[in-house]
């Protein structure tokens, strides 16, 4: 995993599982343009398409360079009928995710996942266990019956669910909404449970570059919490118990409310900053350009491909535009720290794919436990979510007091 050194997954160059995974889904949905739209039936959750891919091609796959491979694609039906849910054209799915090559992602998760990003960030393409495919793929059909109701949620879109397989070896992956634009600087970024065993991020994890903290962290950054207005602070609560609902029914735990923060008056003294660093004659070094200057306004100006998928838009609030600050993305949602400086947070769950019954990290859950007190285990989905909501609607979130709502917003 090291610099320079190829990062590898079940010792398959990452490089490889990527350039064949595109390979993969660019068959799949092309192969889904000669199946006509329809209701989507009970069978279709079930179905899984396997393809093989020789070097040299075949009738209907290309030549390529890659070790030969076969790959499946999971209810290719029925995540079509996902993505039209969520207004995803066959045609921008297969661009997003096949026109451009795949951005790893720097910071992967504990259990050694690896995460891909679309050179659009609308989607994120993860790995996952043989359990956790599993449970997807049971969890399909009632999962989506909540979002078909109810698409304004905070729960993870899944798009696709696919297996690479490649000398004997399953790589089975999910592609789902991508929560943080990458385009714009996150000052913190959190994933947050509402637990506090072990809940804080690793001396490595702090080193790195853009660091995700975790329930400790943010009761030390954030003693007061985040500030809302007193109505997107009831749409978000809102829409988490909504949410919390649904996950507690299907018994599912663990999961976590990724939190980014753009804090915008931050962002306009690093600007400030950087000018005068350039005025004295110092190199104009921003860290954060990733893209082309022309692509990221771009991917700011545009619409999201995803429909009703932004922080905002998943809460069903509205709020006016910031329109002093043009280079933002759209949808976040507007918050204050204690200090009263204007934040934008992009946020939702994620790491869903983890049933209670199939929980394997044994040792742990006794520990956590018996330090949280809960020990009736038949009860654990449904105290998870409660702390979760607790914490979230108690700690992290507040409604903004008078005093701060008419505060100047750059204060020395
Ligand atoms: P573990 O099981 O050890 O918690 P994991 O490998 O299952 O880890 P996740 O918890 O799903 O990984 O995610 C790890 C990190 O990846 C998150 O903290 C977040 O930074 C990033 N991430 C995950 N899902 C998304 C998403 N949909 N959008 C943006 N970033 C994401
Ligand atoms: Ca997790
Ligand atoms: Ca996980």
């Amino acid at each position: 995993v090291g610099e320079g050194g190829e990062i590898t997954y079940k010792k398959i160059q990452s490089s490889q599982i990527m350039g064949s995974i595109q390979l993969g889904i660019q068959h799949a949905i092309g192969g889904l343009a000669s199946k006509p739209e329809r209701d989507l039936l009970m069978q279709d959750f079930m179905t899984v398409e396997t393809t093989n891919f020789p070097h040299e091609g075949s009738n209907h796959t290309p030549a390529h360079h890659y070790s030969e491979f076969k790959f499946k694609t999971y209810a290719p039906i029925a995540f079509r009928y996902f993505r039209d849910l969520f207004g995803i054209q066959p045609d921008d799915f297969l661009m997003s995710m096949c026109s451009a090559p795949l951005r790893e992602l720097g910071n992967p998760g504990a259990s050694g996942s690896i995460f891909y990003l679309t050179n659009d960030d609308e989607f994120i393409i993860k790995t996952v266990q043989h359990k956790e495919g599993e449970f997807l793929q049971k969890l399909l059909p009632g999962y989506y019956l909540n979002l078909d109701q109810n698409p304004r949620t905070l729960l993870p879109k899944f798009f696709g669910l696919y297996c690479y397989q490649c000398n004997s070896k399953n790589v089975r992956l999910v592609a789902m909404n991508n929560l943080l634009p990458s385009y714009v600087k996150l000052h913190q970024k959190y994933d947050l449970k509402g637990s506090t065993y072990k809940r804080k991020a690793s001396k490595t994890e702090r080193q790195k570059n853009s660091p995700t903290y975790k329930d400790l962290d943010f009761m030390e950054h954030h003693t007061e919490g985040l500030f809302l207005e007193a109505d997107t602070y009831s749409a978000l609560i809102k829409t988490m118990q909504r949410d919390c609902r649904v996950l507690e029914s299907f018994k599912i735990m663990d999961y976590s409310l990724l939190v980014g923060i753009h804090n915008l008056d931050e962002a306009q003294r690093e600007k400030t900053e950087a000018r005068k660093s350039t005025e004295s004659g110092q190199s104009d070094d921003e860290d954060e350009p990733k893209k082309s200057g022309l692509n990221r306004t771009r991917s700011i100006n545009r619409q999201r491909l995803v429909a009703h998928s932004t922080a905002m838009e998943s809460i069903q609030a509205e709020s006016e535009p910031i329109d002093e600050e043009e280079d933002v993305p759209p949808g976040g949602i507007p918050a204050r720290n204690a200090r009263g400086e204007r934040l934008l947070l992009f946020l939702g769950i994620i790491d869903i794919l983890q049933s209670y019954r199939l929980r394997k990290k044994l040792e742990h859950t006794w520990k956590s436990m018996i330090h949280d007190g809960d020990t009736v285990s038949v009860h654990r989905p449904s105290f998870y979510a409660q702390r979760f909501l607790d914490f979230m609607g108690k700690t992290v979130f507040k409604k903004i007091p008078s005093s701060l709502k008419h505060s100047p917003s750059k204060r020395k």
